[in-house]
């Protein structure tokens, strides 16, 4: 759903106003479903700009599952920048053995989840106003 997310958009739009030689350094890569904006494949640096103001376990997250996706198709040695330019922040991101086993599990858990005869109920929480699948949640 991201491609009608304008929380995506307003996010892709600051990275590329805030890092405006990025686009010229780094590739756009997409695999298996997933879609790194800035992949720097000489130095093995994934870089996730975020627009929000706060640090989120979940912005972690995704920088890992780019990580392990990549070793996943034989690419190690892979590490993760997280850049908030609003913070005027960056994180280093590393996958771990065990960042591994949680990552797997997760994909267990959503195979479950998808295989479920009927879709779970939404979880009325604050995120979801900010979560790309808000209108097709909600709507
Ligand atoms: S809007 Fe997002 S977080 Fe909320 S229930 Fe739907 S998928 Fe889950």
């Amino acid at each position: 759903m991201e491609h009608t997310s304008d929380t995506v958009n307003e996010g892709k739009l600051i990275g590329e106003n805030t890092y405006t030689d990025r686009a010229a350094k780094y590739t756009e890569l997409q695999l298996d479903g997933v879609k790194i904006d800035y992949y720097d494949a000489k130095n093995k640096v994934v870089h996730e700009i975020k627009k929000s103001d706060k640090m989120e376990a979940a912005h972690e997250a995704q920088v890992k599952y780019y990580l392990y996706k990549l070793k996943q198709h034989g690419v190690e040695g892979m590490t993760g920048v997280l850049e908030y330019p609003t913070l005027r922040h960056t994180s280093q991101i590393m996958l771990t053995d065990d960042d591994v086993q949680s990552i797997q599990k997760w994909e267990g858990d959503i195979m479950e989840i998808i295989s479920r005869e009927e879709m779970p109920g939404v979880i009325d929480k604050p995120v979801c106003k900010r979560c790309s699948y808000f209108e097709f949640c909600y709507c």
